[in-house]
């Protein structure tokens, strides 16, 4: 048995998204800078991805930048908008301890060069605790960015609050909303945030490529020059390929999305079914209410992370630890550590990620397997 848990690190290309980029490996090669015929079509196959994608979070196609996925739209993001307020005397930014490192490893770097980052702290369930985020902005604060959904226990922010209070004290607001797209009804006219982090190959579309979405009047230094793609905003020949896929997606996840949820929601609920029913002790990390369906953390008490994945694998389950891999060594997760989680849930924890291709019948068999392998290193 071979079954792919691992859709929050990446997922499989959806045959529908490289039916729509196969021409343009072939045929459509033209630079859609170009004036002539081979430039005008791709650049109409760029437009209408951008059409694809602004409609997933009901966005002006003009308020959209395509990148180069979901990391370089939160740099752009932050460095963007903090570069551009610190002429008029802003130097804050207010974040979170647990951001995807896109948005933490960046607010190192903004501190590194002169920005004051306060990162505002969650409760147990990964929350952010809005009293301390208010407290936290000051005359000086320029940008306050708090992901959507997150990504290695899927806890969700309260994302409106927190954009009130920003839209309040005059201060911009970006989310991360990667993990986000196709399971949550993302609505920019509705949300109160001003910039909103995309990427595609979350959401069954190739890699390498991302939008970063900017309201209106949302000051931004461009992070990359010589062109004027993007609106200027982001200089450098399109990748087209990967642009065409990602609309494709998007416009798939957009119509699938609430079959998406259910599914990731029954998937998750097997499992939990089946762990109990096989007796094995097991604590969820994560909020019990607002979470992402797709996206399950579960510590094992007795068993170690290393050695479950190790495991696991060896069974033909690829699931993952949530946190990043670094020199093979594991890192103990900071987002589980921002919760205050016990050494002993914490070494224990692996995280199941469902999505497109997952069937309740094959997760109920990978559930018995977890359940044979944690007794057997735990000897329950
Ligand atoms: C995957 C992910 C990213 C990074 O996106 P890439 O396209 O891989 O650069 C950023 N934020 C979150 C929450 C993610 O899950």
């Amino acid at each position: 048995m071979s079954i792919y848990l691992d859709h929050a690190a990446t997922t499989p290309i959806h045959p529908k998204v490289k039916e729509a980029m196969l021409p343009f490996l072939e045929d459509h090669f033209g630079n859609p800078s170009s004036i002539h015929a081979y430039g005008r079509t791709v650049r109409q196959a760029i437009d209408r991805a951008r059409d694809q994608v602004a409609a997933s979070i009901h966005a002006d196609p003009g308020q959209l930048i395509f990148t180069s996925g979901g990391t370089e739209a939160d740099n752009l993001a932050l460095i963007g908008v903090a570069m551009a307020m610190r002429e008029k005397g802003k130097d804050r930014v207010i974040t979170t301890t647990v951001e995807h490192h896109a948005v933490l490893d960046t607010c190192q770097y903004l501190e590194k060069i002169g920005f004051q980052v306060i990162y505002v702290p969650v409760d147990r369930y990964g929350r952010v605790q809005t009293e301390e985020l208010k407290r936290a902005i000051d005359d000086r604060t320029a940008i306050i960015s708090v992901m959507y959904g997150n990504n290695e226990v899927g806890t969700l922010q309260p994302i409106e609050e927190i954009g009130q209070i920003a839209k309040e004290r005059g201060v911009w607001f970006h989310t991360d909303a990667v993990q986000a797209l196709g399971s949550e009804p993302l609505d920019v006219r509705k949300l109160p945030v001003d910039l909103l982090s995309l990427s595609s190959h979350k959401i069954n579309g190739p890699k390498g490529v991302g939008a970063l979405y900017i309201g209106r009047k949302v000051p931004l230094q461009p992070q990359m020059h010589g062109g004027m793609q993007e609106r200027r905003r982001r200089a450098g020949t399109e990748n087209v390929i990967g642009i065409v896929g990602f609309g494709q997606a998007a416009e798939l996840a957009m119509a699938n999305r609430e079959e998406h949820r259910d599914t990731a929601q029954r998937c998750r609920e097997a499992m939990l079914e089946t762990w109990r029913q096989e007796g094995i002790s097991f604590v969820v990390n994560g909020h019990p209410e607002h979470y992402l369906p797709h996206v399950l953390n579960v510590s094992f008490p007795g068993a170690e992370t290393e050695t479950l994945l190790m495991n696991l694998d060896l069974e033909g389950i690829a699931c993952s630890s949530g946190s990043a891999c670094t020199s093979g060594t594991l890192e103990v997760s900071h987002v589980l550590k921002a919760m205050g989680l016990p050494d002993e849930l914490l070494r224990s924890a692996i995280r199941f990620s469902f999505g497109w291709g997952n069937t309740v019948e094959q997760v109920t068999e990978a559930a018995k397997t977890v359940a044979r392998v944690v007794r057997r290193l735990t000897e329950q």
